[in-house]
Parts: structure tokens; C-alpha cells; sequence
């Protein structure tokens, strides 16, 4: 298969689906959206990159949510709690939807059987998720509604019709190689967010693929500025569940304690001897009786540890950050709309591929909104993109429709590069500390140039290893994705929520707005006030 075969005629294509509603992606937010679909009468396929019910970061970790009981006081903390540490960009009438959404979620998870665990009290403890458990159940429910579901299919291109409007996509098996288009009223994407191959745990599919796919249709991102999020992990290991280093003492070689590691700004602290010298850790302050719960609580926290033979309660290791992105940042795709609908017809954003602004604003914190986003943001798009295909009439999957989106596939020239090359020189400027943890303009701009001269790149070359075209999109999506991050990151002449601005150390009144970003050739960054997104009626078929 090469580049300039891949989809250029319909003749060329091993599988033809007819779907209402596809679903791009299959971890919390795409089975939620599935779901919601199916049991709003559409009829639904799902596409995943890999298996749905294990790929994902949902799927590899146990998963906080935001999940608070119906009671005034309770909701009114869980709300004030994060506004600050998000920057004020949070919208109130956002937050009370997604508590109310994800009680109803998680509560409708119990009555499937999901496990839940009881307190001290004998009352079922409804604040966790183990990944493999959920991610199991979801797809038994969403094949008992009736979704198809394809594994090992990333969807690689989306299909338009003649107003734009989106109307399926276009991909790849990647065990066999057979090329799959699905034809479908609307589109929801639910492809995580962007972690750049930083091999964090559950991470190394999320590669903005989205993002990309979207951008291409014409829908535009919110929020990219906020995508640095990094993970602690042992030095040797994927892992980073952060949980336990609550429970930690950071030192450096020689064994003396960092100052103001285990503080709440731990993590720049972190950050910043690490550009000096490693960093070491013992999980040194947890008691007996806590070591055998952290066991039974989260398992493969102990795996790498086990692995290396290191007891991490009494021997002392190496630890790393690890970039994770926008998957614990709060960037994505803009929605427009309580429906979850992006800019542009047809086409819906669920989960992490979305902006989470909305519920947490530029900091995602400890955890548990990402879940409680994913399961309500997924919920509504599915019930909105039944309500957006039953509307559009059984006729639609007749329109003549058209791929978009055409980096890694078609190139008039015939210089080459690899697609792994582009993949490192992405890495070099998104992974350093100095450069996305820590920004300043100047690194900033450096880093723009190159990224932008990559993209030219990609755009006007063959791609040499053109058999795997997966990998080719993956690393058209990382540029794009790393493009829209620090042209945002440059706009905010700031400090606020997880970005840090070394030249504005300080949070402005003035710049608690949105940044709005797009463009692929040409990428373009605009403030927009923070407005409560308003309602437009959630109706069902
Ligand atoms: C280690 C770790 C711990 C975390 N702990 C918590 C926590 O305690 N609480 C919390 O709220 N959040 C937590 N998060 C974040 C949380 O896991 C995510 O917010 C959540 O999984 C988002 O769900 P999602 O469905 O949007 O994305 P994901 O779960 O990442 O799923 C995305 C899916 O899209 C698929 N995909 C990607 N590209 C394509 C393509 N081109 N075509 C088809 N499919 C594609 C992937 O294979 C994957 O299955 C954690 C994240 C990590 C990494």
C-alpha cells in the first residue's frame, strides 16, 4: 500500500460500514458516546486504534472521579474547590451538569454490576474506577446495544460532503492492512488527547490524531496552552500514578531531601533540579497497614517495582516526569454547545480529545474531572449525534462525499523523510522541561520555528516508510497538536493554571479569556471571553 493509493478511489477499500452515528475512538468517552447513541435508536460503529476495553489511559489505570452525591453543600465545594488552581476559566452552570451527568453515570454503572468496593461504613465507595474492570464492562454493554465495534482500525481521514458537513471516515486494520470506510450521518471523536509518544502509561495512542482529523474538517481547538501536563514515574518504568508519592521523600544523589518537593508545587520543583541533576524517591511515609492497601488499590503502581526487585516503601529510586500532554492537560477540540457539537456540522468531541476548560479551566489537578468529563461529554454526544442523524433523513448516507485532510498521504515532491525522524524532532521540543514545563519566549519561538518548518516538511515530502502510513498520520498529528500548544502558549503572556510563563510569572486580570486555535498551513491563535456556553435543548429521538 502506498501513500498515493490509500483512499484515492473507493474501489480501492476492503470494507464499506453504513452507520447513524460513528464513534472515533473507544475508551470512556467514545463507549459513553456509543452507548448513549445506540440507546437513542441510532445505529453505531466504533472504530478503535486498538482493542476497545483495554487501549487508552482510562483502561491501563484506576481511575478517580468526580462523582458527589446530590447534596448543596457537598456540590458546592467539589465546584469552589478547583476554580482557582484552573485560573477562574471554569464555568459554574458546566460543573453542575457534569456532577449531575456522572452521578447518574456511575450510579448506572452499579446497576450493570460494576464492583464497587463499600467504606467503613458498609456504603458503597463510588469515587474509583479500576480501568480494566470499567473499559470491560463498557464494551459488553455497548455490544449488548447493538454498537459493531472494529478493533485495531485507527481511523485515519475524515469524509465531507458537499457543504462540508462531516459524514463518516476512512482507516486502517492495522493486523491486516485492509482499508475500511464508514459512511455515516455524524461523527464523534473521541481519540484522547496528545501524549506524544512519551511511553506514559495507557498513553502511547494518543497521539492527537483527532485533533488533526478535526482541524482538517475545519473545527478549531480551545485551551492548547494547557497541555503540559507531566507524570511521576520511576526513572526505569511507564507508570505514573501519582497517588502514592503523597507518601514520598524526593532526594537528590547523595540522599538529602529536595526542599519543597513533597509540597503541592512538588512537581516544578521536580522539574526544575531535574534539568541539573536525577532526582531520587522513597515512598517512605506510609505505614504498614497503608502499604497493604496501596497493594490491593492499584496493583501495577508495584509491577515495575517488583520487576527491578526494588521495594519502594525502604530502597530509594530514580524518577522521571513524564510528558502526558493534553491527556491530563485540559486542551482540545472547541465545542460549541451543551450538545457537544464542534464548529462544524455533523461532527462531535468527546473526552479528552475535547477541551476541558470547561469543568477545571487550565489545570486538571489531582485527577477525577478527566474521568467525570469523559463519561458525561461522551454521554451528550451521543445522544445529540442520534438526535443530528435521526434529523437528517435515512438518505443521507447517498451524499457524495469527499476525504479531507491530506498530510502523509499526497505530496507533489519527491523529497523524502521518515516518519520517525519527524517523530523525534517533535519530541525534541515538546518533551524538555526548560522548553514546555517551564516556557519563556523565546524557547517558545525557537521551538515554533522548527515545528513549523516540520510541517512544511511533512506537507511537501514523500514519506520514505510509506507502508505505515499509521505512523505517518501519528506523526503529522503530533506536529500539529505541538503547533497549536506553544502558538497558544506564546499568546498567553501569563501565568495561569498549568502554564507557567517564566517572562510573566504572574496571573493577569486581564487575560481570563479562552484562547481559540487552528489553521494547518497556517496556524492562528485568538482570545475569546469566557461565556457560559449556552443550552441548546439535548432532545432525543
Ligand atoms: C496514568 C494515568 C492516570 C489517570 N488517572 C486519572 C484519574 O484518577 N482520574 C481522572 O479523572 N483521570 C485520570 N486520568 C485521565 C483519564 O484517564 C482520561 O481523562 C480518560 O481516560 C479520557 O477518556 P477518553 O476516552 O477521552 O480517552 P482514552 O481513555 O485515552 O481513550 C482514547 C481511545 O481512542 C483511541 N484512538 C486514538 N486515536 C485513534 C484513531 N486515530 N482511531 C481510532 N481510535 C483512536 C485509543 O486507542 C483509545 O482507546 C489518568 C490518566 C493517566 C495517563
Amino acid at each position: 500500500m502506498t501513500q498515493k493509493q490509500l483512499f484515492s478511489q473507493d474501489s480501492d477499500v476492503d470494507q464499506t460500514l453504513l452507520a447513524d452515528v460513528l464513534v472515533i475512538g473507544g475508551g470512556p468517552a467514545g463507549t459513553w458516546s456509543a452507548w448513549s447513541a445506540a440507546n437513542a435508536g441510532a445505529k453505531v460503529v466504533l472504530v478503535d486504534k486498538g482493542y476497545c476495553g483495554t487501549s487508552g489511559c482510562a483502561a491501563a489505570s484506576g481511575n478517580g472521579v468526580w462523582y458527589v452525591p446530590p447534596e448543596p453543600d457537598s456540590r458546592e465545594a467539589a465546584m469552589a474547590s478547583r476554580e482557582a488552581l484552573g485560573g477562574f476559566l471554569s464555568s459554574r452552570d458546566w460543573m453542575q451538569r457534569v456532577l449531575d451527568q456522572t452521578y447518574a453515570n456511575v450510579n448506572q454503572l452499579a446497576d450493570w454490576g460494576y464492583p464497587f468496593p463499600t467504606d467503613e461504613e458498609g456504603k458503597p465507595y463510588r469515587r474509583s474506577l479500576q480501568g480494566p474492570e470499567y473499559m470491560r464492562l463498557m464494551r459488553q454493554q455497548i455490544k449488548r446495544a447493538g454498537v459493531k465495534i472494529l478493533d485495531h482500525s485507527p481511523a485515519l481521514q475524515l469524509l465531507v460532503d458537499a457543504e462540508g458537513a462531516v459524514a463518516g471516515a476512512t482507516g486502517v486494520n492495522r493486523q491486516t492492512g485492509e482499508k475500511w470506510v464508514v459512511r455515516s450521518h455524524s461523527v464523534i471523536i473521541a481519540t484522547g488527547g496528545c501524549a506524544f509518544l512519551s511511553k506514559a502509561l495507557g498513553c502511547n495512542v494518543l497521539t492527537g490524531d483527532g485533533y488533526l482529523m478535526a482541524a482538517e474538517a475545519g473545527a478549531d481547538m480551545s485551551g492548547m496552552e494547557f497541555s503540559n501536563a507531566y507524570g511521576i514515574a520511576p526513572a526505569f518504568s511507564s507508570v505514573t500514578k501519582t497517588l502514592f508519592y503523597n507518601w514520598a521523600t524526593f532526594t537528590y544523589e547523595d540522599g538529602t531531601p529536595i526542599p519543597g518537593a513533597g509540597s503541592q508545587k512538588g512537581r516544578s520543583v521536580i522539574a526544575e533540579t531535574w534539568i541539573t541533576q536525577p532526582v531520587y524517591c522513597i515512598i517512605d511515609k506510609a505505614s504498614e497497614e497503608m502499604q497493604v492497601t496501596m497493594r490491593l488499590s492499584q496493583p501495577n503502581f508495584f509491577l515495575p517495582f517488583d520487576r527491578a526487585g526494588i521495594n519502594p516503601f525502604t530502597q530509594r529510586f530514580p524518577v522521571t516526569l513524564r510528558l502526558e500532554g493534553t491527556v491530563r492537560g485540559t486542551g482540545g477540540i472547541r465545542i460549541t454547545d451543551y450538545t457537544c457539537a464542534t464548529s462544524v456540522r455533523g461532527l462531535y468531541a468527546a473526552g479528552d480529545a475535547a477541551t476541558r476548560e470547561l469543568i477545571c479551566g487550565g489545570f486538571t489537578g489531582g485527577g477525577s474531572h478527566n474521568a467525570a468529563w469523559a463519561l458525561s461529554s461522551g454521554y451528550w454526544a451521543g445522544q445529540s449525534a442520534a438526535t443530528y442523524s435521526h434529523n437528517l433523513g435515512v438518505q443521507a448516507n447517498q451524499r457524495p462525499v469527499q476525504s479531507v485532510g491530506t498530510v502523509g498521504f499526497i505530496s507533489g515532491s519527491e523529497k523524502q523523510i521518515h516518519s520517525e525522524d519527524i517523530i523525534k524532532a517533535t519530541q525534541a521540543e515538546v518533551f524538555p522541561y526548560n522548553r514546555n514545563y517551564f516556557r519563556n519566549e523565546q524557547t517558545l519561538t525557537e521551538s515554533l520555528q522548527r515545528l513549523h518548518s516540520l510541517w512544511d516538511e511533512i506537507r511537501n515530502s514523500q514519506v520514505a516508510d510509506n507502508s505505515n502510513i499509521i505512523r505517518t498520520r501519528e506523526a503529522a498529528g503530533m506536529v500539529a497538536t505541538a503547533r497549536w500548544m506553544y502558538s497558544s502558549a506564546l499568546e498567553r503572556k501569563e501565568t495561569r493554571g498549568m502554564h507557567r510563563h517564566l517572562d510573566y510569572p504572574q496571573q493577569d486580570a486581564n487575560q481570563q479569556h479562552h484562547l481559540i486555535s487552528g489553521g494547518l498551513d497556517q496556524v492562528w491563535v485568538k482570545a475569546a471571553p469566557i461565556q457560559e456556553i449556552k443550552v441548546k435543548e439535548l432532545v432525543t429521538v
